[in-house]
């Protein structure tokens, strides 16, 4: 076989020259901008105002801050770029309607779900909490994490059975009062009946701590805080203190509580 001679016509030799030129005149303008950015205090900075300067490509979040097709959001863009591996979100503190709103059954065991037991883990794990159910992250989901005495998981669906009568009485306390304990009687003994994030079932015998965990997470689903449960003369002391605290008389309901609880969810 001889050389390769292709004939080319005229006119998509013009074409071709036109092509390349813009190529050449659009890196020569791509380094000139790399260059303008190279000004700026750094290159993060630089990469994040050129974000900011265009509309949002995607379609808005789902209530936890998870985009539908798994992105996560980072400066108000959504980004596949892994951000970090841990999910810590922000605790919705006494005074949001949320926890004061029964949660919705979870009837779709989906990535979106895994993503939000996810959040519920990391969150609880960095706040050093016992417990966290998903209206404390804002979603209104039939959902909790728990960590008693290094038992850690999660429960979707959760109904509560009680095997006997037996009582406990001690310090309880909320990630969503942040600092404050109140002596709670709860049963000493309860099983929790429900699903894993994937829908398989499962069921958790509790005892002591763990039992007080099942209630309070759960009261929490059905918008129930653990003050509520009370008897009269020891939730009105524990209003007043709750009315003397700095967080109760912000505007703002939605922040990261503080982490002088780290470690104290249930007092021993
Ligand atoms: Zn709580």
């Amino acid at each position: 076989m001889g050389l390769l001679s292709v004939e080319v016509p005229f006119p998509l030799v013009v074409l071709l020259l036109c092509i390349t030129a813009s190529l050449v005149a659009g890196l020569m303008l791509t380094t000139e901008r790399a260059a303008a950015l190279g000004s700026h205090p750094g290159p993060a900075e630089g990469a994040v105002r050129a974000r900011r300067s265009r509309p949002a490509p995607h379609p808005p979040p789902t209530p936890h801050g998870k985009h539908p097709a798994g992105g996560t959001l980072v400066d108000g863009q959504y980004t596949h770029r892994k951000v970090s591996t841990l999910s810590i979100q922000p605790i919705r503190i006494f005074g949001d309607p949320v926890l004061r709103t029964a949660a919705e059954e979870v009837d779709t065991y989906d990535k979106e779900l895994r993503g939000l037991v996810k959040d519920l883990l990391d969150t609880m794990r960095d706040e050093g909490g016992a417990g966290l159910a998903a209206p404390q992250l804002g979603v209104s989901k039939r959902v909790f994490a728990f960590d008693v005495d290094d038992v850690i998981g999660h429960i979707v669906n959760p109904v509560l059975e009680f095997p006997d009568e037996e009582e406990q009485d001690g310090p309880e306390g909320c990630l969503s009062l942040p600092g404050l304990y109140f002596d709670t009687i709860r049963r000493q003994n309860v099983v929790a009946k429900g699903f894993n994030e994937y829908g398989d079932p499962l069921q958790i015998v509790g005892t002591g701590l763990m039992a007080r965990c099942l209630q309070h997470e759960t009261d929490h689903l059905d918008g129930i805080i653990f003050i509520d449960r009370l008897d009269s003369d020891r939730r009105k002391a524990a209003l007043a203190e709750i009315q003397s605290q700095d967080w109760y008389n912000e505007d703002v309901k939605v922040k990261v509580t503080p982490h002088d609880s780290k470690g104290v969810f249930f007092k021993r």
